[in-house]
């Protein structure tokens, strides 16, 4: 090559990227043998060049490493072929961080194999921003309860097993009673903290994969697996029982929340996911009618 004037060292040196250099074999342990690292390395994973060469880079590996992310690198290498992927590392203090990491095989001047250079990135930041854009896309700020996106997904997927005769469910859909009385009485924040309260009791009182949701503003929808209309009856009626427990602070013996639930189970003449909710729906508007405070199943 041409002398260009500069070091190609002096800026894989100082780079920002980690790079790492092994050798080409042997794959297994104790190889791939690390030759080189650069500052970047040691600024990250806390080992300094000493400590790393002649060792190889599992050490760095996060144990429960997806087998998939380790065999696809495997493969990669036995093939001499170049490979990026995400993969999980701990640092010498035990952080655990995410690496964007490239593999690149580099021959000599004959073309034969000579080394395996790495070169990574640490996307840790990245990757917590996007599970937590994921989460806050599916939960409701306030009751940390699913929100109606994420229950119209769950409902699409159930209904999807259903069709396929797969499994049942059923579907109550709650909504409080006179709460806009509960918000003009006592106050918004009030109003808040009974919406919060009603979602820990029926996590409380529910099994640990029934759906809650927070689908409206006091309004919420529970959706049961492997449950049939007719017991759904009865844990809508379990649900409605526990939620007059709830008390508005600073007013023991006062005013109780109360709520109408109305329930429905999918049937074999449904196009769609959301025809259930709607007969829910309508069945609690026929609680509503009937005097609030009850259950009424889909007609
Ligand atoms: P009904 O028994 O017929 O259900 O009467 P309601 O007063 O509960 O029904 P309505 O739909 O008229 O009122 C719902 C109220 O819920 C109105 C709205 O101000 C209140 N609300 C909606 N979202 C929130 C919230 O996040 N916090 C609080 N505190 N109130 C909310
Ligand atoms: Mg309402
Ligand atoms: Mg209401």
């Amino acid at each position: 090559m041409h002398n260009l004037g500069f070091s190609f060292k002096n800026i894989v040196d100082s780079a920002h990227d980690i790079v790492i250099v092994t050798k080409a074999s042997p794959i297994d342990p104790p190889g791939p043998e690390i030759v080189y690292v650069n500052r970047a390395f040691t600024e990250l994973t806390g080992y300094s060049a000493e400590e790393m060469i002649g060792k190889n880079p599992r050490v760095l590996q996060f144990k429960e490493t997806d087998p998939a992310t380790t065999s696809k690198i495997r493969a990669a290498l036995l093939a001499q072929q170049p490979v990026r992927t995400s993969i999980r590392n701990i640092s010498k203090t035990g952080r655990a961080y995410w690496l964007d990491l490239s593999i690149i095989p580099l021959r000599n001047d004959a073309g034969d194999l000579t080394h395996f250079a790495a070169i990574e990135r640490d996307v840790t930041a990245e990757k917590e921003h996007v599970s937590k854009l994921a989460r806050l896309s599916t939960t409701d700020y306030l009751t940390e309860l699913l929100n109606k996106r994420a229950f119209d997904q769950v409902l699409r997927e159930h209904f999807s097993m259903y069709q396929r005769k797969l499994a049942n469910y059923s579907i109550l859909y709650m909504d409080i009673d006179h709460f806009k009385m509960i918000n003009d009485t006592y106050g918004h924040d009030q109003g808040d903290a009974v919406l919060q309260a009603l979602a820990e009791k029926c996590a409380g009182l529910l099994r640990p994969y029934d759906i809650v949701s927070r689908i409206g503003g006091e309004e919420f929808g529970v959706l049961l697996p492997g449950v049939d209309e007719l017991p759904a009856m009865a844990i809508a009626e379990r649900l409605r029982h526990a939620i007059s427990d709830i008390r508005i602070k600073g007013y023991q013996g006062g005013s109780r929340v109360t709520i109408s639930i109305g329930v429905s189970a999918p049937r074999p003449a449904d196009a769609d996911c959301l025809d259930a909710l709607k007969r829910a729906d309508s069945a609690l508007y026929a609680a509503k009618k009937g005097g609030r405070n009850r259950v009424c199943r889909a007609g």
